[in-house]
């Protein structure tokens, strides 16, 4: 009796307890420190798109179109860009439309390059970076792939980037429409492999893959590999203590995890607020103007 009434007394702090341990988020989130709307980088990247409800204007740029056509390319990129934006959809959130233009628009705010690019760092094939147009200074995001260059799986193991088309399975023709099922129905790399029966390492490096992380850090996402990599990448307010797995993880995945999709939504919270705060001043300053 003592021992029972003395549970019930304990229930609440139980409860509490119990709260503590498992009511916490497990899932964590990364940002770009230039991602932030108060710097001058903020316009480069595509979450400024959302925010203001521009279109997303991209381009490819492939050297070598026997290996990689542009349609191929193409539907890659729109994927990726759909996946990002789901997230935000999801949350009620007016996503903009995604629109093909020429690597010379005026406008454009996302060029996908697969060739050889000089900013891309020794030894790796793939990067994202903000870079300004020389004519006009005009900031736009680049995300090159180059499949020239090999990456290193160990024990000799050495592996260009190849299209991943090769690897979904299906006629060409319907390749755009079969894509993001296909991405769906895989999730993740190792899935996929399994599913078709390709090596994880080919699949990991092949270029739908590549695309969905680099075009992530595009939005203006930092990569969560490891603590000292967010840190160079973020600042502790824009960064959560875990790491869940995903795609700006160890980009074992195809469709962004937890992680990745709390990522973006911290991110537009972050932009848009800052949107609304900045709205808010020059409503302010009007008014005391016309004081
Ligand atoms: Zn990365």
């Amino acid at each position: 009796m003592g021992f029972a009434r003395a549970i019930l007394k304990l229930t609440p702090t139980l409860f509490t307890i119990l709260f503590l341990l498992l009511g916490q988020p497990s899932y964590g989130w990364g940002l770009k420190e230039e991602a932030i709307p108060k710097s001058y980088w903020f316009k480069s990247h595509l979450i400024e798109n959302v925010v203001n409800g521009r279109e997303i204007r991209y381009a490819v740029e492939i050297k070598d179109l026997e290996s990689f056509p542009e349609w191929s390319i193409r539907a890659q990129t729109e994927a990726a860009l759909r996946l990002w934006l789901e997230p935000l959809q999801q949350a009620g959130i007016a996503i903009p439309k995604i629109v093909r233009v020429s690597p010379n628009d005026s406008k454009l705010d996302l060029l996908v390059k697969i060739g050889p690019d000089p900013i891309i760092w020794p030894g790796r094939n793939a990067a994202a970076h903000i870079l300004s147009r020389p004519s006009d200074g005009r900031l736009y995001s680049l995300v090159a792939i180059d499949p020239k260059v090999a990456v290193d799986f160990g024990g000799g193991k050495k592996i260009c980037a190849k299209d991943s088309r090769h690897y979904i399975r299906g006629p060409e023709k319907s390749f755009s429409e079969r894509l993001m099922p296909a991405i769906k129905r895989y999730k993740s790399i190792d899935n996929w492999a399994k599913q078709v029966g390709e090596s994880r390492d080919l699949l990991w490096n092949s270029t739908l893959p590549k695309l969905i992380h680099e075009i992530g850090h595009s939005f203006g996402l930092a990569d969560t590999v490891s603590q000292a990599m967010l840190n160079q990448q973020s600042r502790p307010d824009l960064q959560s203590k875990t790491h869940g797995e995903g795609v700006m993880k160890k980009a074992d995945y195809l469709l962004p995890q937890e992680d990745d999709r709390n990522s973006m939504l911290q991110l537009a919270k972050l932009a848009r607020g800052a949107a609304i705060q900045c709205v808010k001043a020059q409503l302010d300053s009007l008014i005391s103007k016309g004081q």
